[in-house]
């Protein structure tokens, strides 16, 4: 089936926002889903998006080891670094609030069985029994569909069509902040009582913490494998939608988010690492837009691929126009995730 047949709501979003030419070359490395095993076979179809971020405010990027940043090498230098998950964690947070959404304004519509808002959650339990348990997740949403879930309960795990490589920040700074939490009652570190020792009389405790300096720009890549017009068509929004991250549980502080360009080829082109290599040290957005623009155009020469589109401003207002809780939208999009799930239960043979 193609395309236009399958998804004529969101071919006609895609060609309204991007131009007819634009859309015409990144079209052969969009995919159209229709339920069958075929469909879901991986064939070589990708579309990258690269982006610059600027830290707002002093963020804190949290690990799981013992520091409270990442650092890489790039060319001679240090610098902080966002692992891709928790910027997607931040994009899954969003897209399942507007899916929650657009299945309680049009549930009669999407063809959906079931309770949406009840079967499927990422947020963790906070209270009572199942505290600190993550809920589960339905496996048959549009999220699910593109951003990958598993469930004990189905016969089918969902691999991630929404990946990436991490954030490079251009310029390593770091400060480091040491300060004291003060104990609630006395409002001291140390409380006279009886104990012999300084050591033994302290309440409260010191503290320090690694921060990246406001005003740091990081250089980003999404890429979306096999993606269908209406996932396109919500990752761009969500993309431009979400132009602040953080203050959260992963990042705290406030990175703003601008897409800058993307290309669709038979492989994802270029990495996050080589343009942050190449445009260390530079500190303004325009400066960086224009060497990741340029950084494409000459990746693109090797390759297959489609025209470089740039997310100009008209582009980019004109995204944030589309009507995400228009009926015909949504309902491609949930049509297309049972589709895709169809064609994985045909592909895996599960019923
Ligand atoms: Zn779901």
């Amino acid at each position: 089936m193609s395309l236009p047949n399958l998804y004529p709501q969101s071919v006609e979003v895609l060609k309204g926002v991007l131009g007819g030419e634009n859309y015409k070359s990144i079209e052969p490395y969009l995919h159209a889903y229709d339920g069958t095993a075929e469909s879901v076979k991986p064939v070589a179809k990708h579309i990258t998006v690269y982006w610059v971020g600027r830290a707002a405010d002093r963020m804190i990027l949290r690990t799981e080891g013992e520091d409270d940043i990442v650092l890489s090498d790039v060319g001679t230098e240090a610098v902080p670094t966002i692992i891709f998950r928790k910027l997607k964690a931040v994009y899954l947070r969003e897209f399942m609030q507007l899916a929650r959404v657009q299945w309680a304004k049009h549930k009669e519509k999407i063809g959906y069985e079931g309770d949406f808002l009840a079967e499927c959650s990422i947020a963790v339990g906070i209270a009572g029994e199942r505290k600190g348990v993550l809920h589960s997740r339905c496996m048959r949403c549009p999220v699910d569909a593109l951003m990958g879930a598993t469930s004990a309960k189905a016969g089918y795990n969902l691999v991630s069509r929404f990946v990436g490589d991490a954030a490079y920040a251009l310029t390593p700074g770091t400060e480091r902040r040491t300060g004291s939490s003060v104990d609630e009652v006395t409002y001291t570190t140390i409380m006279l009582t009886e104990g012999a020792s300084e050591e033994e009389r302290r309440t409260g405790a010191l503290y320090s913490e690694t921060l990246v300096e406001p005003g740091t720009l990081f250089v980003g890549k999404i890429v979306l494998p096999m993606v269908s017009p209406p996932e396109l068509v919500h990752v761009l929004r969500l993309l431009t939608h979400v132009t602040r991250v953080g203050a959260r549980t992963s990042i705290q502080g406030t990175l703003e988010v601008y897409p800058v360009a993307m290309i669709g080829d038979l492989f994802e082109v270029g990495t996050a690492y080589e343009v942050a290599e190449r445009l260390q040290g530079k500190k303004s957005i325009e400066e960086v837009r224009g060497g990741i623009l340029e950084y494409l155009s000459r990746e693109a020469k090797f390759a297959t691929s489609s025209n470089v589109i740039e997310f100009t401003k008209d582009i980019v207002v004109k995204l944030k126009n589309v009507n995400m809780l228009d009926e015909k939208l949504v309902v491609e999009l949930w049509e297309n995730a049972r589709n895709y799930i169809e064609g994985v239960k045909a592909y895996i043979r599960v019923k």
